[in-house]
């Protein structure tokens, strides 16, 4: 070998060397490193309503149960009732009534944690309504109907769907004889994309895959397909994100039913506010009309007195099949009620709605179902997703916790004094 040769092969070796040392450290530090930017914050020790920001499922309940004790004890009537889902695994739906004391006006339901997870900022608003809307109210002419952790296997295991992996805001369907199961035709040309198999490996070459596939997909299939496939919902994949189901779920059931009462009871006008988290600009909570609402963005921001408002007209609105305030709509209809109804969706964004949050808010719900399915190598990676997962539902951040509670009591004021008799 001569000189020249000699140097080029010890040149070669060097940068085998260093790019060696390079991907091992990415593979043993590099989750490390992840994990640590992924990990939510520690939650502030006070702020408004520290105390309702509970962290376990029978945490809600037990706060649900203080509260309609501290009622009672003041006098009020409160008929309650649980549903269960998994009595043996303490898997219940819990009913709250308060009559209203002398005529049957108005009728304020709210429902939390049809998304389970979304239960817990649910849980919150529960309390703050309490608190701060309901001594404002006339309970001679305005009954309350509180349905709590409409999900509540998503809330007690930390997941949006249920028990049998159904998103249940995709689920109220009106008739699945005649609903056409294959009605989402992007998902399927993303569905590789979007629930890849197997178990999640080292966290750092994990994060790196997704981009590289992302970036694959976005060029292939277009990033609206991406969007365009996940939000609308999906009725053929069952180990999928954001699948529908085939049938009515046990807690659909349930909330079906509890729709056609109030339908069918004494109450003139309902107005109903259903609690979600996760979509949206990060510190703002939107009022998210159903398609079922004609009302324009402009016209509901000045019925309303609230600025963050998505209606069908608004650039953001996107049509889902199986959503719960859509259904109530259809199901008055279909009463040919002479009621008069509103239904609509509170939704605190919490990643935010610029391009990247959108991308970050895609891979923690791809990453999060394949944990689920598939589980996970090792315990950094499995950690990461689950850190990421809260994020995406309910922050830590006291701004945004606080924010969260400000917007509640300014959104549901001006919804109350537009929609009430
Ligand atoms: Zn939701």
């Amino acid at each position: 070998m001569n000189q020249n040769k000699k140097k080029t092969l010890i040149g070669v070796i060097c940068v085998f060397s260093a790019l060696l040392a390079t991907v091992l450290l990415l593979t043993f530090v590099g989750p490390y490193a992840v994990l640590a930017l992924s990990r939510q914050e520690k939650p502030a020790a006070e702020y408004a309503y520290s105390e309702s920001f509970c962290t376990d499922y029978e945490q809600t309940r037990t706060q649900l149960a203080k509260r309609v004790q501290a009622l009672r004890q003041a006098g009020v009537t409160v008929e309650t009732s649980e549903h269960a889902i998994d009595a043996e695994d303490g898997l219940y739906i819990d009913k709250v009534y308060l009559p209203a004391t002398e005529q049957s006006t108005n009728l304020i339901v709210l429902t939390t944690g049809v998304h389970g997870m979304e239960g817990y900022i649910g849980a919150v608003m529960l309390e703050v309504f309490f608190e701060e809307i309901y001594p404002t109210l006339d309970t001679a002419d305005t009954g309350i109907l509180i349905v709590a952790n409409v999900n509540p296997y998503g809330m007690k295991y930390l997941r949006r769907y249920n028990e049998n992996n159904v998103d249940l805001n995709r689920n109220f369907i009106e008739d699945w004889e005649n609903f056409d199961l294959s009605c989402n035709k992007e998902y399927p040309k993303v569905d590789k994309f979007l629930q890849p198999k197997g178990k999640i490996g080292n966290a750092f070459w994990h994060e790196v895959g997704f981009y590289a596939s992302l970036a694959k997909e976005a060029v292939f299939s277009g990033a609206d397909t991406i969007s365009d496939a996940l939000l609308t919902g999906q009725y053929e994949y069952a180990e999928g994100v954001y699948y529908g189901g085939t049938e009515d779920q046990a807690s659909t059931k349930y909330l079906k039913g509890v729709f056609a009462e109030a339908l069918d009871g004494a109450y003139e006008n309902i107005v109903h506010v259903d609690i979600h988290s996760g979509y949206g600009p990060r510190y703002n909570m939107v009022i998210f009309n159903s398609v079922q609402d004609p009302t324009t963005e402009e016209q509901t921001k000045a019925e309303l007195g609230y600025d963050y408002v998505i209606a069908t007209d608004s650039e953001a609105f996107y049509e889902t099949f199986g959503d719960t305030t859509d259904y109530f709509y259809r199901l008055a209809k279909s009463k040919n009620t002479d009621k008069s109804l509103y239904s609509t969706c509170f939704e605190f964004g919490t990643i935010g709605d610029g391009f990247f949050d959108s991308i970050l808010s895609l891979k923690y719900t791809v990453d999060e179902n394949r944990l689920h399915q598939y589980g996970s190598k090792n315990d950094v990676a499995a950690e990461m997703v689950m850190e990421n997962y809260k994020e995406l539902y309910y922050p830590t951040e006291k701004e945004w916790r606080e924010k969260t509670v400000a917007d509640f009591k300014d959104a549901m004021t001006g919804v109350l004094n537009a929609k009430l008799k």
